[in-house]
């Protein structure tokens, strides 16, 4: 079986920055599953990883835009505090949800009398990112994957949504 869309990979990989520092790794602990042709892991990555079997083993520089993509300095901003959680710290990273309920994420780059001033880009944005990878594992995708356009390893994280769909 060779990695193309429809086909679940299992990884094992490790995310370094420019500087060679370590930013994610999933070494020690299980593989990453994706589904491939979904867009669940960054371009440059998923472009690598198409038409290669099982064992195949790449140390591969994705630039930025081709990664988490370039950063945008319109997406600093400050929020005023009535709409930020409470004791936030500069430097943290925030992962939460917008009024309309989609998940949002961003660090805070300073606090200021009236709020903080927040980053809302991806933290990986504007790096170009190398990734050390080895594809472990490769499989059919089930139906349930396919329609949900992500692979089930870790559990679904539309089972949530959907039980509630359901009641
Ligand atoms: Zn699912």
């Amino acid at each position: 079986m060779k990695v193309t869309n429809g086909v679940v990979v299992s990884l094992q990989y490790t995310l370094t920055d420019g500087s060679g520092e370590v930013l994610e790794s999933s070494v020690g602990g299980e593989p990453l599953a994706y589904l491939h042709g979904e867009g669940e892991i960054v371009p440059g990555l998923e472009k690598t990883l198409e038409g290669q079997e099982i064992g195949f083993k790449t140390k591969v520089t994705v630039p930025a835009a081709e990664a988490y993509g370039e950063r945008d300095e319109d997406a600093v901003i400050e929020a005023p505090k009535d709409e930020l959680p409470e004791g936030l710290e500069v430097g943290e990273e925030v992962f939460g949800e917008d009024p309309d309920g989609e998940p949002i994420s961003f660090t805070v780059l300073k606090l200021t009398e009236n709020g903080a001033i927040l980053d809302m880009n991806h933290p990986f944005a504007g790096k170009d990112l190398t990734f050390d990878v080895e594809i472990m594992g490769l499989r059919p995708a089930t139906e349930e994957e396919i329609e949900h356009g992500h692979a089930h390893d870790g559990g679904c994280e539309d089972e949530f949504e959907d039980e509630q769909a359901e009641d």
